[in-house]
This record gives C-alpha cells, structure tokens and sequence, in this order.
C-alpha cells in the first residue's frame, strides 16, 4: 500500500506517542515498535482498501483506545471528518493528544463517551456513513452497539481474528433485529495475521429506537 508522505508521517508520530504514554497508561501489550507497526498499524490500515472502494470520506471509531483503527485509517485516506470515541476517560486524553501531533486536528477528534450514549446523540444516531471497531465486542453486541450510528447505507467494519465466522453466526438474531446484512467477511491479507478478517455489515432498514438497550439488558437478554 503507498501512503502519502504526510500519512506516514501522521502515522509516525501516534506511534511514538503511543510508545511514549505507554510508559504511564496502558495503552498496548506490545512494547516492539516493529510488532507494533504490524499488528496495529498494518491491521489498522487492512482496511484501507475496502473503504475507499466505498467512498468512505467520514469514520467513526468506537472504543477506540490506543487510536486503532481510526487514526491511522484518517491518515491514510486523508479521511473529511473521523471521530475517535471511547469510554476510558485517560484513553481519550491520549487521543487527543495523538491527533493533535499527527497534526489531524482540523478533520480529526476525539470524545469520552460511551457508544449507548452516542446513539442515543441526534448528531450521531444515523450519521455515520462507516463505523469501525477493532478489539471491543462480540460481534451481535457490536452490531446492536453500531448500526444505530450508521447513515441508512452505512456500513459496521469489524477487525475480527479466527472466531469470525463463529461470531457471524451467534449475530445472526441481532443482524435480524437490526435489519443489517448480508455479511461479508474479507482475508485481511496482513502479512503475520493470517486469521484476521473484516467483518463487513451493511445496514439495510429503518432501526427500532429501542436499540441499542444498555449493558446490563444487554447481558440479561441477548438477541
Ligand atoms: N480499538 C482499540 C482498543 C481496543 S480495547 C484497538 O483495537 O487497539 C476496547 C476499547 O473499547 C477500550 O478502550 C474500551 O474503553 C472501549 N469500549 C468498550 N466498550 C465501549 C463502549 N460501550 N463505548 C465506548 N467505548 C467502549
């Protein structure tokens, strides 16, 4: 893949500071900044391929917290707008931070918040033309969490690992629920992270309001 010389640059400095803030948060088990640029930033940007086939020109990241995917996906398609959202209050100190010396202030933010709140936001419920997740629910979670977010021919990006396709599967009463699908899975095609894929959910109908429920209904009853 080739990357603008300002992309890899934006790309270089979120992974300095992330080695950096490392040392105080905790932010990523790997430590190698080689191991990183692999398993974060090369996973990250697996994705580059099937966005801009789409036209993706705005991304929202949910539980994004160390920055991946999104930040390095904004670089990379010198994206119009993304937002980086997650729970972890130190965690969205640090993307902050990361946006601002990747110097992707002007399209690029991020915001403490939790994904049930979001989509419950006039501004954001139904808005977003993509959503990527990497590493933050279960798959039937994750779709009931993000399809909400989603513009009416919106599209849930989900980094899955080897339990893809089993993931796909225990999801399908809440792909039903949410009127999302048929999915698609894609070979991330990183070299070392053979078994990762994209999990690929389209939404297709309008959304009942009552979803996302929060956690504890989620838990109590799932799809
Ligand atoms: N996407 C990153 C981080 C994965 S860890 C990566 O792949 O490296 C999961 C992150 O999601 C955590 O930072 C956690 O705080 C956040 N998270 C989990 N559930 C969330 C929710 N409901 N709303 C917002 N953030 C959430």
């Amino acid at each position: 893949m080739s990357l603008s010389p300002a992309a890899r640059a934006a790309i270089d400095a979120h992974v300095r500071l992330l080695l950096a803030w490392n040392e105080a948060i905790n932010l990523t088990a790997i430590r190698d900044p080689a191991e990183i640029a692999r398993a974060h930033v090369l996973d990250s940007l697996s994705a580059v391929p099937l966005l801009s086939g789409l036209g993706v020109r705005r991304l929202l990241d949910l539980g994004s917290g160390g920055g991946f995917p999104g930040l390095p996906l904004a670089a990379a398609l010198d994206l119009e707008r993304a937002l980086l959202v997650d729970s972890v209050g130190k965690k969205v100190r640090f993307l902050a931070t990361a946006i601002g010396a990747a110097g992707l202030a002007r399209s690029v933010a991020a915001e403490q918040e939790r994904a049930e709140t979001l989509a419950r936001d006039p501004r954001d419920r139904g808005a977003w033309p993509a959503v990527a997740a990497r590493a933050v629910a279960p798959l039937a979670e994750l779709v009931e969490l993000a399809l909400p977010l989603l513009a009416p021919d919106g599209v849930l990006v989900a980094w899955k690992g080897a339990s893809a396709e089993d993931e796909v599967a225990a999801a399908e009463p809440a792909l039903r629920a949410l009127r999302a699908g048929p999915v698609r899975l894609l070979d991330a095609a990183v070299p070392g992270l053979a078994d990762h894929r994209l999990v690929v959910v389209p939404r297709w109908g309008p959304i009942d309001p009552r979803f996302p429920r929060g956690a504890a209904e989620r838990r109590q009853q799932p799809l």
